[in-house]
């Protein structure tokens, strides 16, 4: 019997405990083709990767094994169950492993309380000692509302740290990994960045740009005509549903409270995000779901010529403006000189949101456009576009999904599609 390496078993994985599985050459293992005869020779296999692992690993960096790759997707699982409470903040997750085993793993929960690590390394233990840490991002190595997380995991003796991305703080980044170094423990940065980086590019971006991370939503049907209404799908484990789990901020224009939408997220334990209603003539319908408060508040935000005209009226009719009854129900309400989304979104970077979700639906009061998805494409501060692909045929006899763009088309980058039930929906990124 003779043992024959494939051109396919890549050297990263030697040594990985996959398993192995042994085969003839008369057998045709579902993922290798054997296009020559090899009589009755064995052959010695391991499972060729998931196409999508192959991907990934590609970037490995030198020094990083493919189990490293697969403690690093279980440190970005557990970062992610504190998705919608960490800005700030990001989202990190920690495993803590010694002899092949998990003996610690932490999330940073929220704002405020410990970090990842120090969670991962409480559960640890004296076990941490000789141990490997690996973290989503690089442990930080200053004084913050926290001790660094640096002098946790040299504390805790452990000899080796693997880290997903570098800080994106250009300010701190690296200084945590050269500390780490400098006290004699083996560090291996840069394992699955991207994922890393996707994780939490809202909060990456907030960082770079001082700016919250815009998405834009809105629906299409089948022949591409924009669908005003507001039967979004919002159940549990919709994608609308983890969209607004995730996202610090929902904004939508007044236009589209006529219908009533549902901007809560059904996901268990989630953090509501703020809703926030644009005015432009602050003629509200206050039956609508947004202005009942008890699950997540709501932000009203409007011009100083609205709340002047709001104030006339009331006066002139003897009613109670809008703005006094708006607040009587307990919704904040905020004055803008003017209603751009620029100054929308630095009320939203203030409040520390990373993430703000702008839910394109209804129509300007002539049925021309949407006036959201048309504020945000003439003041260009869209990052994401995610399009609901809804399964009807409305036949509507309109150009485009009801905006209005000068100077050509936005070109859409990294586009991927994906269903949700029988939507698919679709997400891109505008060039950065
Ligand atoms: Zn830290």
């Amino acid at each position: 019997m003779a043992t024959i390496a494939l051109p396919s078993q890549q050297a990263r994985l030697t040594g990985i405990p996959l398993g192995c599985a042994r085969l003839t050459a008369s057998m045709q293992h579902q993922n290798y083709q054997f296009p020559w005869n090899l009589g009755s020779i064995a052959l010695e296999l391991r499972p060729r990767m998931h196409p999508l692992r192959a991907v990934l690993s590609a970037s490995l960096p030198i020094g990083a094994t493919e189990a490293d790759a697969e403690y690093m997707h279980i440190c970005v699982k557990l970062a992610r169950k504190a998705s919608g409470f960490t800005s700030p903040n990001p989202m990190v997750g920690c495993v803590i492993v010694k002899d092949g085993h998990i003996v610690g793993q932490g999330f940073h929960p929220k704002a405020g309380e410990p970090h990842a690590e120090v969670f991962a390394l409480r559960e640890a233990g004296e076990n941490a000692e000789g141990a490997t840490a690996y973290v989503s991002l690089e442990p930080c190595n200053h004084y913050g509302r926290t001790p660094p997380c640096t002098t946790a995991l040299i504390k805790a003796c452990v000899s080796k740290v693997v880290v997903g991305m570098l800080d994106p703080n250009p300010i701190v980044s690296g200084k945590g990994v050269e500390t780490l170094k400098k006290a004699g423990i083996e560090v291996v940065p840069g394992v699955e960045t991207p994922i890393c980086e996707a994780l939490n590019e809202a909060y990456i971006y907030r960082m770079l740009e001082k700016k919250p991370f815009v998405s834009l939503r809105f629906s299409v049907s089948l022949d591409g005509g924009f669908i005003e209404s507001s039967s979004v799908d919002c159940s549990a484990g919709s994608y609308f549903s983890k969209l607004l789990q995730e996202t610090d901020a929902v904004i939508v224009h007044d236009s589209a409270l006529s219908d009533n939408p549902v901007l809560l997220s059904a996901e268990t334990g989630s953090k509501q995000p703020l809703r926030i209603v644009l005015s432009h003539d602050l003629k509200l319908p206050l039956a609508s779901s947004i202005f009942d408060t008890t699950s997540a508040p709501t932000l009203v935000i409007a011009s100083e010529q609205a709340v002047v005209l709001d104030l006339e009226a009331s006066s002139r009719t003897g009613s109670q403006s809008m703005e006094s009854l708006l607040r009587e129900r307990g919704i904040e309400v905020m004055v803008l000189q003017e209603l751009s989304l620029m100054s929308v979104l630095d009320v939203c970077y203030e409040r520390g949101f990373c993430s703000v979700l702008l839910d394109s639906r209804g129509r300007d009061p002539l049925g021309l456009h949407n006036p959201l998805g048309k504020l945000a494409v003439e003041e260009r501060v869209v990052q994401k576009v995610i399009v609901d692909v809804f399964p009807t045929v409305t036949g509507h006899n309109r150009a485009g999904p009801g905006f209005v763009i000068d100077g050509g088309a936005l070109p859409v980058e990294r586009v991927r599609s994906r269903m949700s039930g029988s939507h698919v929906i679709i997400e891109g990124y505008l060039p950065r």
